[in-house]
């Protein structure tokens, strides 16, 4: 079957060759962090998700933290039914939440995997934001929190850093329709059960850039957490700096002068290799 599960629409039959993400038709798992405390507290819980990294991306940014994963491609593979057993074999009392990290290009495949399946802790959809609204109502019925990367507002910023110079214009719309779908987050003991987090990135020397991503927000998506992070990391390609403590600060200010006050905002000494995982 030819594949359209992301904005990319590269139609190619997966099971014969790739698309732009690189991966076939099964679901690759390219590495599993049992009680990962590295999300949110609201996502992470006390206990820790249960973090599942997906081998491969639909955007392959530039400054891809996960590089070896979402570019290169390694990892075991699934079929959906595999797939399931394979999440069921874990003792899913010890989580707070079952992660799903960079799945978009394995949107269907999931879906025929956890369609059904009642597990005992939310789902989280830790993707990009480059998706289809279209796929994002199709996911409703397996997703319990949307946790989306809404990146860039200029579509320079998209197309030289992700190859997606339409990323404003699909991701804007995606996390619209998460919004729709999730109008209300729902908390349980400061854990979220159902709802939506954004998480935007800031990269150096594009404040005005995420400033531009948080009015969208304030204005469009109002009543929404926010996630700030600092984390940028220099990768093999650019951008080759961190960012400065100056700039973020500058954006810090704007999220509080918009009243975007009800998430979370990174210290800036993230900026660090200590939070590249390791693969
Ligand atoms: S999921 Fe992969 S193959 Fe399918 S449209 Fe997106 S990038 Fe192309």
């Amino acid at each position: 079957m030819k594949c359209f599960d992301c904005p990319r629409r590269c139609g190619v039959d997966r099971s014969k060759a790739k698309g732009f993400c690189n991966e076939g038709e099964k679901i690759r798992v390219a590495k599993v962090i049992e009680n990962f405390a590295w999300e949110e507290p609201c996502i992470s819980g006390e206990k820790g998700a249960l973090a599942i990294f997906f081998s491969g991306c639909n955007l392959r940014c530039s400054f891809c933290q996960n590089y070896e994963i979402s570019h290169v491609g390694k990892g075991e593979e699934f079929s959906p039914d595999e797939f399931r057993e394979f999440l069921l074999s874990f003792d899913l009392e010890k989580f707070s939440s079952i992660d799903l990290i960079t799945p978009t290009h394995f949107s269907s495949a999931l879906i025929a995997a956890l369609d059904g399946c009642r597990l005992p802790l939310p789902v989280v959809w830790n993707s990009s934001g480059y998706e289809a609204p279209a796929m994002i109502e199709r996911l409703d019925k397996i997703v319990d929190v949307f946790l989306p990367d809404f990146k860039y507002y200029s579509d320079q910023n998209g197309q030289a850093f992700s190859k997606a110079g339409d990323y404003f214009a699909v991701a804007s719309e995606a996390v619209k329709k998460m919004r729709q779908l999730r109008p209300v987050d729902k908390f349980e003991n400061g854990l979220l059960v159902r709802g939506l987090l954004i998480r935007h990135l800031l990269l150096p020397g594009q404040v005005r850039d995420s400033m531009a991503v948080l009015d969208f927000i304030a204005q469009n998506l109002k009543g929404s957490m926010v996630s700030l992070m600092s984390q940028f990391t220099p990768q093999k390609f650019g951008p080759h700096r961190k960012v400065l403590p100056l700039e973020y600060k500058a954006l810090l200010a704007h999220a509080e002068k918009l009243g975007l006050d009800s998430g979370y905002f990174q210290d800036i000494s993230a900026a660090d290799e200590n939070f590249v995982p390791e693969f």
